[in-house]
């Protein structure tokens, strides 16, 4: 039963489980949004495989699709080798990407995971380059494996110089809005060009349009584009990591549209594989650089995935869910906007498109107080405009990672199932499948709000 399932899971499997990627659930069906347990109690899961499932759980074209593989005979593993299935997949993910790269664009399977790929574009770029120096952001997330973690924010590395990510809330210059932007801009063009800085010409700048695991913070599109220009306009090559945001996620089908910058390397994974394991990179011709046999990998044909993710690229483009995700999400974010009025433990909500972060504050907590950390505190390390943002007064209050926690448990006892994210694990993530109805969205904003009431009335 699922009582012996938990217990066996908990004492055999390591303890990186995290998030709600521990909650105590067994399932074992899944339809849509909906996940249903061993215990027969049915969830409404808002985590979608950390924004997979773009079209929620099983979602039948997607079935079909991997079906109709299986019935065919065709073989499901032939390393790098040509097939109708990937020329297929390789057809519609070209119908959707910005002109430049869907004139120009190479197509590189890596895999099986996101990280996989964000290696390969870091190679691809020092490779390209000759340089090794690589810029990243505060707060950054590309993934576990050694180049991916260097780049991602709080580590530590002498070929990465992290820069500051613009924000609002906690803006790491304590302005936010246009002015925390052109000051986060002003810092990168400065240590790029000022020779005293000791900063090298980098190999490349690798960006999240929208950081997910760093707590849901969009990139404003002014900002982006500042970033392009600036790296444009030195020879950088600019890596859009769209692992998380893409595939309509966020309001567009990728994320750079909003801002219409067109990176020289795109990182793609997550729900291009119509949730099976799957992950690209795309780029311009003139960055294929590689010597046949130069970045190898036994996983990089997957022809399930391929399918799954072609059926999944056409419904989204086809169905207009990108418009969908942006229309519904605004609608979300104005109701948990007054779920803010009414809470002062929420201390902000923000997101793009179905992409949503409620961030949790501790409205008594004085400085120093157990449980809550000072934004700002955490010393990303490295060259870093970190820690100069609201810890003063009227600044941001302390975040509550327990409270967040806290609002986490209450949801799964109401059947709903998020994530947290952000330096803090204060924010209550949000990644319904674009597929939401309306009365789905009320459903999970209903018990979103009674779960807060529930911890902090
Ligand atoms: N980049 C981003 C923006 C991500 O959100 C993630 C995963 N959350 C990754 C890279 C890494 O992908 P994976 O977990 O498949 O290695």
């Amino acid at each position: 039963g699922a009582e012996g399932i938990l217990r066996r899971q908990s004492s055999r499997e390591s303890a990186a489980r995290t998030y709600a990627r521990s909650l105590p659930i067994v399932p074992v069906r899944a339809r849509g949004l909906t996940i249903e347990g061993a215990d027969g109690r049915r969830y409404l899961d808002c985590l979608s495989g950390a924004g997979t499932l773009a079209l929620g759980h099983n979602h039948p074209v997607v079935l079909e699709a991997i079906r109709e593989v299986l019935d065919s005979g065709a073989p499901l593993h032939v390393l790098d080798l040509a097939t109708p299935v990937k020329d297929a997949f390789t057809t519609e993910l070209f119908a959707t990407l910005p002109k430049v790269l869907a004139d120009r664009g190479r197509v590189q399977f890596c895999g099986p995971a996101g990280t996989d790929a964000v290696e390969a574009a870091l190679k691809l770029v020092r490779t390209a380059t000759g340089r090794s120096g690589m810029l990243a952001f505060t707060g950054a997330y590309h993934g576990m494996t050694a180049g991916a973690l260097e780049a991602s924010g709080g580590a530590q590395d002498v070929r990465v110089t992290r820069l500051p990510f613009p924000q609002d809330y906690r803006c790491p210059f304590g302005t936010g809005g246009e002015r925390g932007a052109e000051l986060a801009a002003r810092w990168t063009e400065s240590l790029l060009d000022d020779p005293k800085s000791g900063v090298p010409l980098p190999a490349g700048m690798i960006v999240e349009p929208v950081q997910g695991e760093g707590g849901v913070l969009p990139a404003p599109d002014g900002w982006l584009r500042r970033m392009r220009d600036l790296t444009a306009e030195r020879g950088i090559p600019l890596i859009a990591d769209e692992v998380q945001t893409g595939v309509g996620r966020t309001g567009a089908f990728w994320a750079v549209e909003h801002s219409g910058v067109v990176p020289d390397v795109m990182v793609l994974s997550k729900a291009i594989g119509g949730s099976l394991p799957l992950a690209v990179l795309v780029y311009r011709d003139d960055l294929d650089v590689w010597e046949p046999g130069a970045h190898a990998g036994t996983f990089r044909g997957n022809q399930l995935a391929m399918a799954a993710g072609a059926a999944t690229l056409a419904y989204v483009r086809e169905n207009q869910l990108a418009d969908r995700a942006a229309s519904l999400g605004e609608r979300m974010l104005a109701q948990l906007a007054e779920l803010a009025r009414s809470y002062p433990c929420v201390g902000d909500v923000r997101g793009r498109g179905l992409m949503i972060g409620v961030e949790f504050v501790d409205p008594e907590a004085g400085d120093g107080a157990a449980g809550a950390v000072r934004a700002g505190a955490s010393g990303g390390g490295g060259v870093s405009a970190e820690g100069g943002a609201g810890a003063g007064t009227g600044g941001p209050l302390p975040a509550a990672p327990g409270l967040a926690a806290a609002v986490q448990r209450a949801c799964l006892e109401r059947g709903l199932i998020v994530e947290l994210g952000g330096r803090h694990s204060s924010v209550v993530r949000l990644l319904p499948p674009l597929t939401l109805t309306d009365e789905q969205a009320v459903a999970v904003m209903d018990r979103l709000a009674d779960a807060v009431g529930s911890v902090r009335s």
